[in-house]
């Protein structure tokens, strides 16, 4: 007989329940539940309990599943007032013979650091990316197996895979934009992500599991998106690929697929599923977008039951949004969250993207708070097909987030949600579990006990060592100070 599994309830002035397909909210709530699975959300819970915690003022709700999350150091804050992009490394120099700028300790702190913000963040379920652009191609096999031991060891929740390509962009001796292409490289990534999919299933953790993850679709040539389409058949695992992200990306498309959009490039390679994860979704509609174009696209998108994935906040850094926010939800198109830079903080994005859905529709009613915190959780899960997250439920995993609610910052509270989305931020997550296990607790790390002031030393001291090797990879190499100019100058 299996030993007996402790049977935990929490109380939480609010908890975020599920009814009819939906999240409620049920005031001075419990949630209970043994080992991994949840037994019961509501209030007075008849049966047998071995452990009681009291969140207090609280509001407990199903972790945040984050579909582009950053599991590296952001360097996009280097070019928020430094633009264009492509004049100050965003875009390496043709020039540049490539090289990994990262030690491999160093890249195993990065995903050590970012892993741990996610955890702080209220990420329960992560699919990790990280920034190709200090490469000497693309990620490593081996790399995603220490990925995939730190996340075992802090407890988060994770779909991985190491990204490959068989292209990138380049910026040119005339400073015009060029792109360069090894395809056997790429072949050659798709195959070693296709054999750590395959050794993580054989590693049978239950919270990590395999992901394809190239990329982007203009670094895809034909040979690429072919093999890719097999291996997606042959695996059946989710893929991200970041897709209608830039105009650029839609003008090389267009110029490589006889003017074809983005989206009808996937279609065409039997890769539109409902397995694909699209962050940004922010070009749709091809070349030549019309309203024509665009709908024709979400028609595709909708049709295949693949998920579109926002990241408000680094889309408004960039003047940019999700544009058919409306449209896309009108069509039932599955939509999802991403962070993808800094800070991981969910409900930030929360925040902004509610904001940028009514600026962008000009309509204050085009996204709530509610929309948003439904693609957190919901969307998510519908896009990794698991109907045992995102929320909390009998029989779904107990992955379970505390934000306090009681901090003066939050002001005043008439319900929880949508004060947390307005006026509060990651700083407020007290506590996380996952698969029924603390992995934060008052703000710590509790399961791999990683200590977060340390972290912070060391991640800013490998963030400097970073800087200093932009001007290697920029367009004609100028030097640190000329790359990146602070607010104001320094008086000295
Ligand atoms: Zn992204």
């Amino acid at each position: 007989m299996a030993s007996h599994q402790r049977v935990i309830r929490l109380r939480a002035a609010w908890v975020v329940g599920y009814r009819n397909g939906d999240h409620c909210l049920v005031a001075d709530g419990e949630v209970v539940w043994q080992g991994e699975r949840i037994l019961f959300v509501g209030r007075d819970y008849s049966g047998q309990v071995d452990e009681e915690i009291d969140a207090g003022n609280a509001l407990a709700g199903p972790g945040f599943i984050d579909l582009d999350a950053l599991g590296d150091l952001d360097t996009t804050v280097l070019a928020f007032d430094n633009q264009p992009g492509w004049r100050t490394g965003r875009i390496v120099a043709a020039d540049w013979t490539r090289r990994c700028l990262y030690s491999r300790e160093a890249l195993d702190f990065n995903k050590r650091y970012a892993y741990s913000q996610l955890l702080l963040n209220g990420i329960t379920t992560a699919l990790p990316i990280t920034s190709i652009l200090y490469r000497e191609w693309a990620e490593t096999f081996d790399e995603y197996l220490y990925a995939a031991d730190v996340a075992e060891s802090l407890g988060i929740r994770a779909w991985l895979g190491p990204a490959f390509m068989s292209g990138h962009h380049v910026v040119e001796a005339d400073g015009s934009l060029g792109m360069r292409f090894d395809e056997a490289r790429g072949l050659a990534g798709l195959a070693q992500a296709v054999a750590f999919v395959e050794r993580l299933e054989q590693r049978g953790v239950s919270r990590l599991n395999g992901m394809l993850a190239p990329d982007r679709i203009e670094g895809c040539t034909p040979g690429l998106l072919a093999a890719l389409s097999e291996a997606v058949k042959a695996l059946g695992c989710p893929t991200r690929l970041h897709c209608c992200q830039g105009e650029l990306e839609v003008a090389e498309v267009a110029r490589r697929y006889q003017r074809r959009s983005s989206i009808q490039v996937l279609h065409d390679y039997q890769l539109l599923n409902r397995q694909m994860i699209l962050p940004h979704g922010q070009y749709l509609g091809g070349p030549d977008a019309s309203p024509a174009s665009i709908a024709d696209d979400i028609r595709l998108l909708s049709a295949s039951q693949a998920t579109v994935v926002a990241c408000p906040l680094v889309s408004g850094r960039h003047a940019k949004y999700l544009e058919s926010f409306a449209a896309l939800r009108q069509a039932s198109v599955n939509l999802a969250l991403g962070t993808d830079t800094f800070p991981p903080d969910m409900l930030t994005n929360l925040h902004i993207g509610t904001l940028l859905s009514r600026v962008v529709a000009k309509k204050i009613d085009a996204a709530s708070a509610a929309d948003y915190y439904r693609m957190a959780t919901l969307g998510g899960a519908a896009a990794l097909g698991r109907d045992d997250l995102g929320r909390l439920a009998p029989g779904a995993q107990a992955d379970i987030t505390l934000f306090s609610l009681d901090e003066p910052a939050l002001g005043q509270i008439f319900d929880p949600i949508t004060t947390l989305v307005i006026n509060g931020n990651g700083r407020d997550l007290r506590g996380v579990i996952v698969a029924g296990e603390k992995v934060v607790w008052d703000r710590q790390l509790v399961k791999m006990k990683l200590d977060i002031a340390a972290l912070h030393r060391q991640a800013q001291q490998q963030f400097t060592g970073l800087m200093a090797t932009y001007p290697e990879r920029s367009y004609q190499h100028p030097p640190l100070d000329q790359l990146f100019r602070p607010a104001f100058p320094h008086d000295v």
